[in-house]
């Protein structure tokens, strides 16, 4: 896990929970929080997907085979997991437990049905879930990104309907960011936790 200068505090740390379809810009507004929220770190997940270009193993995710992924999800080592468009994808408890036991931040970039078991099992956690523009935006940028093709990127494109009304349905999103321009888009998702860890 990337990690900023930790906080100096004696409360828990909060979890942020970031959801959207695929390409709406989860992972570079995850990035930038990163740079922006002191003591905050990335949730490491685990996935049975190939690894694609730019991908670093233990850093974007630990790249794991479907029977040990199967092994550690029986274990009971995941707070929650999901199957996305042909791929098993979770989140290690442990890490987890540990960052915010330490009071720091910890960012989870994960799918509708993660966020979902999240909203059930964490409920003070922070829930945003990233729209895109429009339609026509989120097929650009998932083609401009280059690392889906064919069939991966036909099934992430018709999955969004869906996950953005199952989103919408659950009632577990409070917050909704349209991601038009990303560095406004930062500054409201900043200005959502800020709010919410005056709340807490
Ligand atoms: P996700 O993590 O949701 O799949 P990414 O963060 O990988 O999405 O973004 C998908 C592509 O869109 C990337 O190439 C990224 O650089 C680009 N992108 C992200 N946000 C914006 C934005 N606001 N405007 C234009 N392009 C964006
Ligand atoms: P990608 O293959 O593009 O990295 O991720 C595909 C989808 O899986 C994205 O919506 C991403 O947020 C989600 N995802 C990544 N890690 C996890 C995880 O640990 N749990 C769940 N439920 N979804 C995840």
């Amino acid at each position: 896990m990337p990690t900023n200068p930790m906080p100096r505090s004696e409360t828990r740390g909060k979890l942020i929970v970031i959801s959207g379809p695929s390409g709406a810009g989860k992972t570079s507004i995850c990035t930038a929080l990163l740079a922006d929220l002191p003591g905050a770190v990335w949730s490491v997940s685990a996935t049975t997907r190939p690894m694609r270009p730019g991908d670093v193993p233990g850093v974007s995710y630990e790249f794991l085979t479907r029977e040990e992924f199967a092994r550690r999800e029986a274990a009971g080592e995941f707070l929650e997991s999901a199957e996305y468009v042909g791929h098993r994808y979770g989140t290690p408890r442990a890490p987890l437990e540990q960052a915010l036991r330490r009071g720091q931040s910890v960012i989870l970039e994960i799918d509708v049905q993660g966020g979902m078991q999240v909203a059930a099992r964490m409920p003070d956690s922070i829930r945003v879930f990233v729209l895109p523009p429009d339609a026509e935006s989120l097929r650009a940028r998932l083609e401009g990104r280059k690392t889906e093709a064919g069939e991966q990127l036909t099934r992430r494109l018709a999955k969004a309907d869906g996950e953005i009304a199952t989103a919408r349905d659950s009632g577990c999103y409070p917050y909704f960011v349209v991601n038009d321009v990303l560095e406004t888009t930062v500054e409201q998702v900043k200005a959502i936790i800020t709010r919410e860890q005056q709340k807490a």
